[in-house]
C-alpha cells in the first residue's frame, strides 16, 4: 500500500476545456479531471459546467461538454444518473447507462463520467478495466470505492480527484462519529471530516495497491472547481472521466 499525492499539473487546454491530470498517469488508461475554466457558461456557473439541471442554459452546457469531448479525443460519453448511493453500473457502450454511483467497463473507445461538485471522483484503472466513482458521504460510508475496486479484479490503482476535504467540510457530530468508528479516528477532526482520506483507507481495506490522491479541495479552490458548500446551490459541476486507451 502506497498513497501518493501527485503534483498539481493543468496538463490540458484541448478544445477549450482545462483539466488536470496524473502525472505520471496509467498507461493503459486516461484520467482527466476537468475544472471549471475553459467553458462558456456565465456566473454563477462559469464556465466549464456540465449540468443542466443546476439553472444553466443548455446551449452553454452543450457547448461546454462539446469541448469536454474534444479534450478526451473526441471520445463520446458513458454516465448514470447518480443518486448518492453505492450501486456500481457495468457499462457496454457510451450513452446513459442507468441509475448508480460507479460505472465500470472492459470495453475501449468511449469515457466514464460522472459530474461533482465537492463529492469525490475517483477513476479506479485494472488490468483491462477502469471504473469511474462519484462519492459523497453516503458512498464513502457504504463503500462504493472499494466495492467497485473489488468488482475488477486483478491489480488496481486509485487516482482520488478533487473533492471536499478536512479543512472545509463541517458535518454533524453524529456523522462525524459514524465515519470515525467505520474508518478510524484518522478521518475526522472534530466535526471536520475529509471524505478523500475516508475513501483511502476503504480502498486500502479492498486491496489496492496503490492510491493516488491529487490532494486538491474543490472548497479551498473555487477558482478551478464547483463547491456547493462554499458557493451554494446556485453552482455548477465538473466533470471527471476515465477511460482505456
Ligand atoms: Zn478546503
Amino acid at each position: 500500500m502506497q498513497t501518493v499525492p501527485w503534483k498539481e499539473r493543468v496538463v490540458g487546454e484541448a478544445g477549450g476545456a482545462t483539466y488536470i491530470a496524473p502525472v505520471p498517469g496509467p498507461e493503459d488508461a486516461r484520467v482527466w479531471f476537468f475544472t471549471r475554466k475553459g467553458g462558456v457558461s456565465e456566473p454563477p456557473y462559469d464556465s466549464l459546467n456540465v449540468s443542466t439541471l443546476v439553472g444553466d442554459e443548455s446551449g452553454a452546457v452543450t457547448e461546454n461538454l462539446s469541448r469536454i469531448k474534444t479534450a478526451m479525443g473526441e471520445r463520446p460519453s458513458a454516465w448514470v444518473r447518480q443518486v448518492a448511493g453505492d450501486g456500481v453500473v457495468g457499462v457496454e457502450g457510451p450513452g446513459f447507462s442507468g441509475e448508480g454511483d460507479a460505472l465500470v467497463t472492459g470495453e475501449r473507445g468511449f469515457a466514464l463520467v460522472v459530474a461533482i461538485a465537492d463529492c469525490v471522483p475517483v477513476a479506479l484503472v485494472g488490468e483491462g478495466s477502469v471504473s469511474m466513482v462519484h462519492s459523497g458521504w453516503r458512498g464513502a460510508l457504504s463503500g462504493i470505492s472499494g466495492k467497485a475496486a473489488c468488482g475488477m479484479g486483478g491489480e488496481v490503482r486509485a487516482y482520488i480527484g478533487p473533492g471536499i476535504r478536512g479543512c472545509c467540510y463541517e458535518v454533524s457530530e453524529e456523522l462525524a462519529d459514524r465515519f470515525a468508528g467505520r474508518f478510524g479516528a484518522g478521518v475526522v477532526s472534530g466535526r471536520y471530516l475529509s471524505l478523500p482520506e475516508a475513501i483511502r483507507r476503504d480502498l486500502e481495506e479492498a486491496g489496492v495497491g496503490e492510491v493516488h490522491d491529487l490532494g486538491l479541495c474543490t472548497g479551498c479552490r473555487t477558482d478551478l472547481f464547483y463547491s456547493h458548500r462554499k458557493e451554494g446551490p446556485k453552482t455548477g459541476r465538473n466533470l471527471a472521466a476515465v477511460a482505456l486507451r
